[in-house]
């Protein structure tokens, strides 16, 4: 098996990009490849080659270059990490950034971590996947209504995004939130960093806010004003990291109540 970054059009499951799917290599070039993207997977393949952030790039490379131990025989996919899911969701799932040997190694947001496998049981148990585990990207997982996206595409040292990073990246979400806005009832946002991350995009994308950005919580709703006029419910969740999830800060249960508040949102 070959290390990675894994090449476009090079039959990576879900790779819908190609040899001739046009790279941003510049903030302006991802606002400009981002606006004139014609539609969703003309979109998510343009994310999935983005190489505006020069760290960013340098990392994600070097991770699936050298890889863990426990997977030094898999190809990691080592590229952004695209929005996935229901091109016409009624719930929107948004995380702040992939992990590095996670959805870096996998291709696929919060597939083949920690996070991914206490998210997924949780939205299987809702209703919004098809099964209990999210581990590959050919493993026959699939959202239900649901859409997944990265604030910021690509995996961070440290997990930690710098506000350029976070702010060069944001026209990719921004035009994937106008083309899923008209069927969307609620967005579910995992972590406070997230909730920072997606308040200007939410604006960009032509969402009404409100004049004083609420505190993150678990729990915490603002509806929000779509494009289109209709009520859209912005919930917090706390993010189903190792430490929420092993202290109990976050648990099934708790997640399960946002899953199932969001999922039957004007339902
Ligand atoms: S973080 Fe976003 S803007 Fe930066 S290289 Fe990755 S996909 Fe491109």
């Amino acid at each position: 098996m070959v290390a990675g970054p894994v090449a476009p059009g090079t039959g990576w499951p879900g790779d819908l990009a190609t040899a001739a799917t046009p790279v941003a290599h510049s903030a302006e070039q991802v606002r400009e490849l981002a606006s004139g993207a014609a539609s969703l997977p003309e979109l998510t393949a343009r994310q999935s080659v983005c190489r505006a952030c020069p760290r960013l790039v340098a990392w994600r490379e070097e991770v699936a270059a050298v890889r863990r131990k426990s997977f030094a025989t898999e190809q990691y996919w080592g590229r952004p990490i695209a929005g996935w899911g229901d091109p016409a969701p009624s719930v929107l799932i948004v995380g702040l950034a992939p992990a590095a040997h996670g959805g870096n190694r996998t291709g696929r947001v919060f597939t083949g971590d920690r996070s991914g496998d206490f998210l997924f049981a949780s939205l299987y148990r809702c209703g919004l996947a098809a099964h209990p585990a999210s581990v590959s990207a050919d493993d026959g997982q699939r959202l239900i209504g649901a859409r997944m996206v990265a604030a910021v595409k690509c995996a961070p040292p440290e997990n930690k995004p710098t506000p350029g990073e976070r702010d060069t990246c944001a026209p990719w979400l921004e035009a994937e939130l106008r083309m899923v806005a008209g069927s969307l009832r609620s967005i579910v946002v995992l972590g406070g960093f997230a909730w920072q991350a997606l308040w200007p995009v939410l604006a960009g994308a032509g969402f009404a806010l409100p004049r004083r950005r609420p505190a993150f919580g678990h729990g915490a709703e603002v509806e929000l004003t779509g494009p289109g006029e209709a009520p859209v419910l912005l919930i917090g969740c706390y993010h189903p990291s190792q430490q929420n999830t092993f202290t109990g800060r976050v648990t099934g249960e708790m997640t399960d109540a946002v899953f199932t508040r969001a999922r039957d949102y004007r339902g």
